[in-house]
């Protein structure tokens, strides 16, 4: 138990001072204020295990006095029944091979999500009976909210054209897609039973941005007989290249060795068990799972290849390379690495150096070459950075890197579990803030970090990416996405810096409140900085 709990006793508040919070609203006090702020204590009460205040036990639940939904008033409600928000209520059952995706770049929700949902509706259209399947003459995807919004800069038909022809975003060939780009008037056939039906980027419609969307990133896949309806599913690409549908039930899983919820119990089982966060996580991975630990490790050292090539590769690319789309932004990471590396101080090297790993990573997802979802597309450059310097440049045990990224992998987690990974709802610091958090998390594990300092080091990255939104210019995952990257490296590494440094015990804030100000903060974000391009830099850059 660390000093830092003993003090939450005395400040139970995350918002501010005062312990005490009035059952009535205060003359003068905003309605919407007050209950938001019970709300949100509510929450940090339940989360951090600390005790309410007499007054506040005595008060009425937020949801008596108003909906939260519409106290929090969110720019776009998520539906209650999304299992991307029940979820929050059991002990977190994400695996590895869920959360690190290897897919085509640039977005995560926008390109592997469409394509895992194109791909998942061709695979339940294949079974349907053969006379519907007889009259079946055309495929059609539509596309609402943020994936209509900001789709064509990320790629989206192409990538739900990829799926709907039988492509999946681990497997599918970048070339193809950017074949699709070159040559947009491509129509390929596509077998169902014995019928063959033609598609095209002529099927996948951007229809409505706005309305009333059970997600902001919904799609809906249709197989039609004329104008008859023989199939039709609406989905959700819910961040990270996860994906719900209407009436989605998780899969049925087994019990974690060490069910946890919060930071605080996942720190607890470490510390109670006198071992790790990665130990106690690979336990849980087998458990869930069934694999053995060699089977783990043996997909955690595929994800790691992956990461150390995307760096390689975009090292590799020459320096007047123009990435795609109509900013014709230039690439920059060879040119920063050459530099840096000439750079007198040593200091300056690294820096330099890290940055330019999370630049290449990130890049190649500009690229739209394959990435690796940690935690998303947009912020594929970050985890890589860290996982190249430390394995290839410093040289670390291979071992500790996997359990880094363990450790990471629980820092993703709890943020989907709690608040989120899409930037459609909760902007950049869902995806670059998570990124940096697991980014310094790895870091702290890999060099045997005491747990406190692992956390400590994962909340320091993620306080410090709070309120970022995101303004992606032209809808396109590069500026300020490319750069962000690096920043969100640097800022691991800054994190881990003071996490080691530190008095660990002193350290203010825990994890688990910071989440709690992640999802509030992700819910009264204005829609227009949450990947639709409405504003910010989006606006301010002028294209010429
Ligand atoms: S601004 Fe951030 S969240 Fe938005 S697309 Fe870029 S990296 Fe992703």
């Amino acid at each position: 138990m660390s000093n830092r709990d003993d003090v939450k006793d005395d400040h139970s508040d995350p918002l501010g001072p005062s312990p005490e919070v009035p059952t009535e609203i205060p003359a003068g006090v905003d309605r919407r204020k007050f209950i938001m702020r019970s709300a949100v204590i509510s929450a940090a009460a339940v989360m951090n295990g600390c005790a309410r205040s007499e007054t506040e036990q005595k008060a009425p639940p937020p949801a008596a006095a108003a909906p939260p939904a519409a106290a929090a008033a969110p720019s776009v409600p998520l539906a209650a029944d999304l299992n991307v928000v029940m979820k929050a209520k059991g002990p977190v059952l994400t695996t590895v091979d869920e959360f690190y995706k290897v897919g085509p770049g640039p977005s995560s929700s926008h390109t592997i999500g469409p394509m895992r949902i194109t791909y998942d509706f061709y695979q339940r259209a294949t079974k349907l009976p053969a006379d519907q399947l007889a009259k079946a003459t055309k495929l059609q995807v539509n596309l609402f909210g943020s994936l209509s919004a900001t789709g064509k800069g990320h790629g989206t038909e192409r990538a739900a054209l990829a799926g709907l022809v039988g492509k999946e975003p681990a497997t599918v060939d970048p070339l193809f897609l950017d074949s699709l780009r070159d040559k947009p008037d491509q129509v390929f056939p596509v077998k169902l039973g014995d019928k063959s039906i033609d598609v095209s980027l002529k099927d996948v419609i951007y229809d409505a941005t706005k309305g009333d969307f059970k997600h902001p990133n919904t799609m809906t896949v249709k197989l039609l007989a004329g104008s008859d309806v023989l199939l039709e599913q609406e989905y959700y690409s819910v961040g990270g290249g996860f994906i719900e549908w209407k009436g989605y039930t998780p899969p049925k899983k087994n019990a974690p060795k060490y069910p946890f919820a919060t930071m605080k119990e996942l720190r607890a089982h470490a510390d109670n068990n006198k071992t790790t966060i990665a130990k106690i996580m690979l336990a849980n991975e087998m458990s869930i799972t069934g694999k053995s630990e060699a089977d783990v490790n043996a997909f955690i050292d595929k994800i790691i290849n992956a990461m150390t090539a995307t760096v390689k590769s975009g090292l590799s690319m020459p320096e007047d390379d123009v990435l795609p789309g109509p900013i014709k932004l230039h690439s920059k990471a060879a040119s920063v690495f050459k530099r840096a590396m000439d750079d007198k101080i040593e200091a300056d090297r690294g820096i330099g150096a890290l940055s330019a790993f999370a630049l290449a990573a990130s890049e190649e997802n500009g690229r739209g070459h394959l990435v690796i979802t940690a935690p998303t597309g947009g912020s594929a450059g970050v985890m890589p950075a860290l996982v190249y310097g430390l394995l290839e440049v410093r040289k670390v045990d291979r071992q500790k890197v996997r359990e880094g990224m363990l450790a990471a992998a629980a820092i993703g987690y709890l943020c989907k579990h709690h608040a989120t990974l899409s930037a459609a709802e909760g902007g950049c610091q869902a995806e670059i803030g998570v990124a940096s958090s697991m980014a310094a998390a790895l870091t702290a594990t890999v060099y045997d970090a005491p747990s406190l300092v692992v956390e400590n080091a994962a909340e320091s990255a993620l306080e410090h990416h709070l309120g970022m939104t995101c303004d992606p210019v032209a809808g396109y995952v590069q500026v300020p996405c490319i750069e962000r990257c690096a920043f969100g490296a640097v800022k691991a590494w800054t994190a881990y810096a003071i996490a080691s440094n530190e008095i660990a015990s002193r350290h203010r804030i825990s994890f688990d409140e910071t989440v709690i100000a992640l999802a509030q903060t992700a819910k009264e974000m204005n829609s227009k900085y949450k990947e639709t391009s409405e504003a910010g830099l989006a606006l301010s850059v002028v294209l010429c």
